[in-house]
């Protein structure tokens, strides 16, 4: 069954829609009341942010644009130091949508949202001519009960630990458009387990950002920019796994303006550095992490390639792959 633009008139369709798809997937005390807001327990200090998500394919191997809206907002949320509490989920669906492609799209939130130990409190769908499309937009509030991670908190002498291979979920979007048949998986998955082990660990963390759009290159030259300092990475260091380094091999592409959906890079206290990464590596997801440089006095981000020399490593130019979040 396809949807219809009756789905999005707010009327008995759209009823049936948000009964029989989204609420009965994210069923939760607060959604369930189905008032014009919910109203939830706060905490002094919260984080707050908001994504969209276009991406194409819906289906990709390793996640779907379900999982990828979850995972996206908690883990901007859990890069401040914060934990997710609540999400909201508004979709805007073109008219000739799969029904049962919009059910397993409402499942995997669902799952994603369950992993992540939030719920999904609020939400919104809409229904426009086109030509099947779903996009979602996903908000998420968080509560911040110890020191906040910023990039300008960034010292020199800190430890840059990327918490696994680089790329993932670029090279899987871009192998399904390019319809080139391997094994690559998108990474998308919600990093609470490294962050929470961090934070109960008392490892004092600088600064953390999920690598996404733009990749670890465009990531840490934002982190230079905030603080003022020099991010110096070793190219040998940086973790990629096999299948995606010929993938970037055989198309040309910079590992450094990949994006993953389930990789972050944290900046952490020179004293703690050792500590942090095998806290990193003792948790969900973090398996292959690594050291892979230092902050120093200066600026940008400067890259000791494998074969010797130094290069600078600048942010992405230009459109990079469009529509892969
Ligand atoms: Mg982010």
């Amino acid at each position: 069954m396809k949807i219809t633009l009756a789905h999005g008139s707010g009327g008995q369709s759209t009823k049936e829609l948000i009964e029989k798809i989204f609420a009965a997937s994210y069923k939760n005390p607060v959604l369930d009341m189905m008032e014009d807001s919910a109203v939830v327990g706060g905490s002094a200090k919260i984080a707050v942010t908001t994504d969209s998500f276009v991406v194409n394919p819906l289906f990709f191997k390793g996640g779907n644009i379900g999982r990828l809206a979850v995972c996206g907002t908690v883990n901007d949320l859990l890069m401040r130091g914060a934990t997710p509490k609540y999400l909201t989920s508004a979709f805007i669906i073109e008219e000739g949508a799969e029904l049962s492609e919009l059910k397993l799209i409402a499942a995997s939130m669902a799952q994603a949202a369950r992993e992540a130990g939030v719920i999904i409190v609020a939400g919104d769908t809409k229904v426009i001519e086109g030509k099947g499309g779903i996009y979602i937009n996903t908000s998420g509030v968080g509560f911040v009960e110890g020191d906040d991670y910023a990039s300008f908190k960034c010292t020199q002498g800190d430890a840059i630990i990327v918490s696994g291979s680089l790329g993932d979920h670029h090279a899987a979007i871009l192998s399904h458009r390019m319809n080139i048949k391997n094994d690559i998986a998108s990474d998308v998955a919600p990093l609470c387990d490294i962050v929470k082990n961090l934070q109960n660990s008392g490892v004092e963390v600088h600064a953390m950002r999920d690598i996404t759009r733009g990749g670890l290159g465009t990531v840490l030259n934002e982190l230079a920019d905030a603080s003022g300092k020099c991010f110096e990475l070793s190219e040998s260091a940086i973790p990629v796994n096999p299948q995606v380094k010929s993938f970037v091999k055989l198309l040309g592409l910079n590992i450094m303006h990949m994006g993953n959906e389930g990789k972050l890079v944290a900046v952490v206290s020179k004293k703690d550095a050792e500590k942090a990464l095998e806290i990193i590596k003792n948790s969900k997801y973090g398996k292959d992490a690594a050291i892979v440089g230092y902050v120093s006095s200066g600026n940008g981000v400067v890259m000791e390639t494998s074969l010797g020399g130094k290069k600078k490593v600048g942010i992405l130019i230009g459109e990079g792959l469009p529509r892969i979040c």
